[in-house]
């Protein structure tokens, strides 16, 4: 997938600091697009190399077309690119008052460590041009550039209703067991009855196997429980359960005689059944696997953990999830049953309410004819002809796939903005490389 990454720093520089900057990156192994292109542009029009030489970024470069200040570079590795962009400065004492580093790059495992060393070694370099001004350097520092300052300032309404998403690793491992095994009923059924004899739970069905593996892979995740079963030889009835499997079934037990048929427990029939663990109960109450097993997939899609936030308002059914990223909001509502109409008019509510650019629905069923149409209508009445504002999961097997396509092109649009606005600062047009390279990966993730 693509992905990008953008750290903002703000201190104030010079076109002169900023032009010693670029040229320190250069040390470091990076080849300036810009820089070189021009280079190119002054030799084919016949200008002596000396009265080139180290003059990029000028005076000249900060674009008086913007309202403020633009100049930046471009370093371009195989799939990978990578800049480097100073803003602002209108009313500042410098010519510019923060430094962007933003990376972007296809299918690439490396790409966390390649931003890291990349916004690392601007860093080093910021630090030698500044350090000759003999200042207090405390806001030379990375920060996220993403949307954290606009979400904060969204209304309480939203603060009320949402907490920060937790991820911790049983209730990870839970989910995963319960998103892989198909068998989500089992556990709801195991949860109504509060406990079940594995034979009341097998007997019923054809399918024995699949469902014996299932609860073998939910006792593994720590969801269910196995339990000890006393049963009456002669009438059936359960007598005694021992909470755990592993645990003695102490003599005083052993040696209680069963009223139906005189024998002690000892000489009756010994049988297991099942009964949630409280992991396994806090997972399946409101499903709640599902949204952990969703935000596990967000992460591991390269969504940080801090911008996700869960619905914590009790008993709501209002959005599960809400994102802010690459400059988005993101709602989603999950549903372990099929997304029907009536569940369409109250999310399309809702996504002009919490002002979303895209609304999720992601179930591990199917989502109705109807809810598809009442979608389909609303996006044709959009004034502003989004028709991809509603996004389709259905099914636990296409979330990856179909939310890795979103949040490839929602970092497409990001680098082509960041690289158009660059561009536009120093007087090159420059999306079209970003089409050029990444356009055609986008075009072939389509559904
Ligand atoms: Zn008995």
């Amino acid at each position: 997938m693509l992905r990008t990454f953008s750290k903002v720093s703000h201190v104030g520089f010079s076109i002169d600091e900023l032009r010693d900057l670029m040229r320190m990156v250069e040390g470091f192994g990076y080849k300036p697009l810009l820089k070189e292109a021009r280079d190119f542009l002054w030799k084919s029009a016949g200008i002596p190399e000396a009265a080139i030489a180290d003059e990029y970024p000028s005076r000249r470069d900060i674009s008086v077309d913007y309202m403020e200040a633009m100049c930046g570079e471009l370093y371009v590795d195989g799939n990978s690119i990578a800049v480097l962009s100073a803003e602002g400065g209108f009313f500042s004492e410098h010519d510019f008052e923060s430094l962007t580093v933003s990376f972007m790059s296809i299918d690439d495992c490396e790409i966390h460590a390649k931003f890291t060393k990349f916004s690392e070694a601007v860093l080093e370099c910021a630090r030698r041009v500044l350090k000759k001004r003999d200042e207090e350097l405390s806001s030379l520092q990375w920060a996220d550039r993403s949307s954290h300052e606009e979400a904060d300032e969204e209304g309480n309404d939203e603060e009320e209703q949402f907490g920060r998403a937790v991820l911790e690793s049983a209730y990870v491992v839970g989910a995963q067991a319960i998103a892989k095994s198909k068998l989500q009923k089992l556990l709801i059924e195991i949860s109504q009855a509060g406990f079940a004899r594995a034979r009341d739970l097998l007997s019923r069905r054809r399918s024995g196997g699949a469902y014996k593996d299932a609860l073998v892979q939910f006792s593994e995740a720590g969801v269910v429980r196995t339990d000890q079963v006393i049963e009456c030889k002669a009438n059936g009835s359960p007598l005694c359960r021992i909470d755990n499997q592993s645990e003695a079934i102490p003599d005083s037990v052993l040696n209680l005689v069963c009223v139906g048929c005189n024998r002690s427990y000892r000489s009756e029939n010994f049988t297991e059944g099942y009964a949630l663990t409280e992991l396994g109960k806090k997972l399946v109450v409101k499903s709640h696997w599902l949204t952990v097993w969703a935000t596990d997939q967000l992460v591991t899609l390269g969504i940080p953990l801090d911008v996700i936030k869960w619905n914590v308002h009790d008993g709501s059914e209002e959005v599960d999830i809400i994102l802010d990223y690459y400059g988005k909001k993101w709602i989603f509502e999950l549903k372990d049953k099929e997304f029907g109409g009536g569940d369409a008019h109250a999310l399309n509510y809702r996504q002009v309410r919490y002002q979303a650019d895209k609304a999720i629905i992601f179930t591990t069923e199917k989502i109705s004819a109807d809810a598809k149409k009442i979608f389909s209508e609303v996006s044709k009445q959009r004034l502003d002809d989004d028709k991809s504002v509603f996004v389709f999961v259905e099914g636990i097997e296409n979330f990856p796939a179909v939310m890795g396509r979103e949040f490839s092109v929602a970092a497409y649009d990001v680098m082509k903005k960041r690289v158009t606005d660059v561009g536009g600062g120093v007087g090159f047009k420059l999306a079209p490389i970003i089409e050029a390279k990444y356009e055609a990966y986008i075009i072939k993730q389509a559904p």
